[in-house]
């Protein structure tokens, strides 16, 4: 009912405001200078449910870019296009607990075979094997597949793109290892290209909460009702966020929060709440997506009071997998 609807707002504002004054414990990314010079007091939250339930609160309208969040997408559109062995033989599904940009295990471990595609180096190896001949239907395709999950037609912030090309110079990097031992599919430069633009795409938190709802029912839009992409993708897709999605953190995040979260440096975390977690009373109660933003971000590279939020309502609401 709408008063169950607000009084949900209400609590979940409620919760918002309470952890809003820890985002003075993080600081806006600054090596990709476009990021740092946003309001570093900003948090936002989106929560759908499965039959299009909508709660919101704080800066939920604020654009901000995919960043890492990306690295799930272009992962599943990569296994659309190539059937996910073929991905699979390209990058693993190992977590590191190494930074999201290292470079260091490229040369431990199946020389050049990136550890997983929630990282920078196989990020940048599954952007080589996106659908498409030219980076820019690459990007276009992905940009059709977000439109597809989140309903309406999202963008490459251009100002972004342009601050991580210049200071790709890490990226870089890895992209020249790969190509090195035989792991990227494309030139350096393509695959950069459509990695960073990817990275650049701005959203909302709603948006990416709608594609945490499609995850979180394994590829079926429950609003569209249609099945976007197979199931098998979306478990191991979920299954890459629980052990790398939040990067090196991600062992507390399964521990202490317990839900498939991505989270980027922009300070976005985009999380699925599988149909068979929460608690009955809960008002989101099985299936539902979650999208927030909260630019200042830690030193792994997650939202200070994003996770600290996301963490107070999975504890309240039962989202925990576990
Ligand atoms: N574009 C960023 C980078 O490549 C994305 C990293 C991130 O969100 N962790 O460094």
């Amino acid at each position: 009912t709408e008063a169950d609807s607000n009084e949900t707002d209400t609590i979940l504002h409620t919760w918002l405001e309470h952890y809003r004054p820890y985002t003075t414990n993080g600081r806006c990314a600054a090596y990709i200078p476009a990021l740092a010079q946003v309001d570093p007091s900003q948090l936002g939250v989106t929560i759908i449910g499965p039959d299009g339930k909508l709660a919101k609160s704080g800066d939920c309208d604020a654009l901000f870019t995919l960043q890492s969040v990306s690295k799930v997408i272009g992962f599943i559109a990569a296994c659309v296009e190539h059937g996910s062995a073929y991905v699979l033989e390209r990058v693993d599904v190992e977590p590191t607990g190494d930074a999201f940009n290292s470079i260091v295990r490229l040369e431990v471990h199946k020389p050049g075979k990136p550890f997983n595609p929630m990282i920078n180096a196989g990020a940048i190896t599954v952007s080589s094997l996106l659908g498409g001949k030219s980076p820019q239907q690459k990007i276009d395709s992905i940009l059709a597949f977000i439109e597809k999950m989140v309903g309406r037609r999202v963008s490459i912030n251009e100002e972004v793109y342009q601050s991580e090309w210049q200071t790709a110079d890490r990226n870089r990097s890895l992209a020249y290892y790969l190509k090195g031992t035989g792991f990227l599919e494309s030139s350096v430069e393509d695959a950069l290209e459509v990695y960073l633009k990817e990275c650049s795409i701005e959203v909302n938190t709603q948006d990416i909460a709608m594609i945490g709802l499609v995850l979180a029912h394994d590829g079926y839009h429950p609003l569209r009702k249609e099945q976007l992409f197979p199931k098998e993708v979306a478990k191991l897709a979920k299954a890459l966020m629980v052990t790398c999605g939040m990067y090196n953190a991600s062992g507390k995040f399964a521990a202490f929060i317990g839900v498939p979260a991505k989270s980027g440096v922009s300070g976005g975390i985009m999380a699925a709440v599988p149909s068979h977690a929460s608690s009955p009373g809960a008002p989101f109660p099985a299936g539902c997506g979650i999208g927030i933003y909260g630019p200042a971000i830690d030193e792994y590279g997650n939202s200070v009071a994003g996770g600290m939020l996301l963490k107070h309502i999975a504890k309240e609401w039962d989202f925990n997998i576990f």
